[in-house]
């Protein structure tokens, strides 16, 4: 071992929370030691991809609705006391201005992810957070009243130490499974990583003729008892053998086996007006195949996947050919388009994860264990997993100015 150093706390990962949480503590108390172990060569690679580069940092409506996890029914707790305006407010005073889109998420106003990690790395260095980058963690063990964390040349004592290092969401930018290893050693149940807030694979015959098509629908997620687990509106973008886009995401939250996504393609037509449309265009076109039946209403390949999933592939039948039971069929189709979920795509594709510590083993007052005294968890490490729109920035960045403020 090359080098021994000693810090009042030693905290994992240098991403979203880790950096909140080494700031928070500095602040708090400017005379603690605080140093960050981060494997990569530098740190918030991940923060600089959020948000298509712009970080959507936080939402106007920051409440456990928006979340999934055994932490959900605590950060009740967590978000009163870190809601948004005071995330802002705390962001405004590392020299952060921020705006608000229409949809209420919150972005730097330089539209830069890059400034979001600036002010973090600024604050750091003017409040003497040591940072060391390029880590290679070997062991994170408890040595009597200290905790050792042994690097390839280093051992770092701290008496406090945070687990800050995140999921296994997004392995190219440093996800992996690590902080579960860690916790499970000291003694926490983990719920495995599944990937979350990724495109969903499904099972469809008529995906691959789809491919590349966009379109906004109503999607909702459908459980074996057809119940709706979650419905949004949104853009719906159709891959080889995944559906895509926002609000899909937004479903993989909350996707099990068993479940279905449902999409209404005229979500603002109800099924009486669009069976009127389409018996006003067997008319029009009724010497026209009947791939035409949706001119002007969809996309032609869409037109045609929805008289496929009716059983209708002989496109060389006219309009005028279709029997009225047809196109009840064809009308309730369009509304109702079917794919059965098989599971969520990989961590590659992955921007959060489900899974982390279980809630109950962390109390939210503090984000310190619950099993072992002196050790603290923040951000994705923590099974909780937040929907689009900043949500899962605004936990990262708040439960670590929790656990930084109590360290
Ligand atoms: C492409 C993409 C876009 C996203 N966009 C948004 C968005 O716009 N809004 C939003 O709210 N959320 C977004 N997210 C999710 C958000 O980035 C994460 O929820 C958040 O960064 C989690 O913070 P964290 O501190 O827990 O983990 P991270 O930010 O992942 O930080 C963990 C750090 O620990 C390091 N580390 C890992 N293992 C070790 C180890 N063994 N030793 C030392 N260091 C280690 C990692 O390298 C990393 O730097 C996005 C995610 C991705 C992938």
């Amino acid at each position: 071992m090359n080098n021994t150093y000693k810090f009042d706390a030693v905290i994992i990962g240098a991403g979203a929370s880790g950096l909140m949480c080494a700031i928070a503590a500095k602040k708090k108390n400017k005379n603690i030691s605080v140093a960050i172990i981060e494997k990569n060569d530098r740190v918030g690679k991940k923060l600089l991809s959020t948000g298509n580069g712009r970080c959507n940092l936080t939402h106007r409506d920051i409440s456990p609705d928006h979340y999934r996890g055994s932490f959900k029914e605590q950060s009740t707790y967590l978000f009163s006391k870190y809601d948004t305006n005071t995330l802002l407010e705390k962001f405004k005073k590392l020299g952060l201005l921020c705006f608000c889109d229409n949809e209420g998420r919150y972005y730097p106003l330089c539209r830069q992810a890059s400034a979001v990690l600036d002010v973090l790395r600024f604050a750091c260095e003017r409040l003497g957070v040591n940072i060391f980058c390029g880590e290679n963690i070997k062991s994170v063990k408890k040595a009597g009243k200290n905790f050792n964390v042994t690097t390839e040349n280093t051992m770092f004592v701290a008496d406090k130490i945070v687990i800050a290092n995140g999921s296994k969401a997004s392995p190219k930018l440093g996800g992996n499974a690590s902080s579960a290893d860690y916790l499970k050693n000291f003694g926490h149940r983990v719920i495995p990583y599944s990937p979350a807030l990724c495109p969903i694979e499904v099972k469809s015959d008529i995906l691959k003729s789809l491919k590349g098509i966009r379109t906004t629908a109503n999607v909702s997620l459908i459980d074996a008892n057809q119940r709706i687990i979650k419905s949004e509106i949104g853009e719906v973008q159709f891959g080889d053998k995944t559906l895509s886009g926002i609000c899909i995401f937004n479903l993989s939250v909350y996707t099990e086996k068993g479940n279905c996504i449902l999409l209404d393609l005229l979500y603002n037509v109800s099924y009486s007006e669009l069976s009127e449309l389409i018996t006003t265009n067997q008319k029009l076109f009724s010497d026209f195949t009947v791939d035409n039946l949706f001119t002007g209403i969809f996309q032609k390949r869409l037109g045609q996947a929805v008289l496929k999933t009716c059983n209708i592939s002989n496109f060389s039948r006219k309009c005028g050919e279709l029997a009225k039971e047809e196109l009840n069929n064809i009308a309730n189709a369009a509304k109702n388009m079917r794919f059965p979920v098989i599971q969520n795509c990989g961590f590659e594709l992955a921007q959060t994860a489900l899974g982390g510590v279980v809630g109950r083993e962390i109390n939210e007052k503090t984000m310190e264990s619950k099993i072992i005294k002196g050790l603290y968890v923040c951000g994705e490490a923590i099974d909780i997993c937040g929907e689009c729109g900043g949500y899962n920035l605004h936990f990262a960045f708040a439960s670590g100015l929790n656990a930084g403020e109590n360290l």
